[in-house]
């Protein structure tokens, strides 16, 4: 789970009628009106028909790796907008562009409203679907939020055996405790089948990688290689592709994958690490 490209938004009509209907859940009253309104609003503008909507999926395509691939699993199609806050904490975020994403129905139904934060004061993880709040809540959300950071900043990925994400060893508490939750309510460790499909995506990237430095060493044209690289920056499971490179920088792929190395070693004068 990488951080999203920051570039990347719907036109500033849409931007313009979202804050429009951000407006209309304000006006609905208290907080608990405007929890009510902020689902029945939202319920109601994301259809097909709704041409901001139309805008705000368009955008979130853009931001997904591989074919709309799901931004938290990075396997399944992202096919549903996904409130990183949920809307029946925060309706005050209901219509915020920053807070959506593209999730797969597998990720997006677990999560659902599970949410949960630090108390500002004695940093206890506070669950807001126990509390249930009367007012919005305040205080830092443990979910790493993949519009404003990078998952890999607390997670990794156990590329040697299991395909599972751990939480890197050595950091604060709170980022542990972040990690810890963040694959939990996910469920980022305990699908089977995303398992295995990130042992494929290490596969792919490997072969990839495999025929750019052949291809190169053939005299392929540089069109052919510069194709090559950006299928490896679309590609899915992203960060199957960020922890190779993270193991080659730290020294660890020897241990793991002698030849994956070389691969490395030899395109490394070709800016791989930004690939
Ligand atoms: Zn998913």
């Amino acid at each position: 789970m990488l951080l999203l490209p920051q570039n990347i938004k719907p036109t500033q009509a849409a931007l313009d009628k979202l804050a429009e209907f951000q407006q209309a859940v304000y006006a609905a009253g208290s907080y608990a009106l405007q929890v009510e309104a902020a689902k029945q609003h939202f319920k109601a503008k994301n259809v097909k028909r709704n041409g901001t909507f139309r805008a705000v999926k368009k955008a979130l395509t853009d931001m997904c790796s591989g074919a709309r691939r799901c931004v938290y699993c990075e396997d399944s199609v992202g096919d549903e907008v996904e409130h990183i806050y949920p809307k029946d904490f925060y309706p005050n975020l209901v219509f915020v562009w920053e807070n959506y994403l593209y999730a797969c129905g597998n990720c997006n139904g677990p999560k659902s409203n599970r949410f949960e934060i630090f108390d500002p004061l004695t940093l206890a993880v506070v669950d807001l679907k126990i509390t249930a709040p009367t007012e919005i809540p305040v205080g830092a959300a443990l979910l790493i939020n993949p519009r404003v950071e990078s998952g890999m900043d607390y997670m990794m990925l156990d590329l040697e055996d299991t395909f599972m994400f751990v939480p890197l060893p050595n950091q604060s508490t709170t980022n542990q405790q972040r990690a810890e939750r963040t694959i939990e309510i996910l469920h980022l460790s305990d699908r089977d089948f995303l398992q295995e499909a990130r042992r494929n995506a290490f596969n792919s990237y490997k072969a990839q990688l495999f025929e750019y430095v052949h291809s190169k060493a053939l005299g392929a044209n540089p069109d052919k290689l510069e194709a090559m690289i950006n299928n490896i920056r679309r590609a899915s499971h992203p960060s199957v592709w960020f922890e190779m490179k993270r193991y080659f920088q730290n020294g660890w792929l020897p241990k793991i994958d002698e030849e994956l190395q070389q691969l490395f070693e030899k395109a490394i004068v070709d800016d791989v690490l930004n690939w």
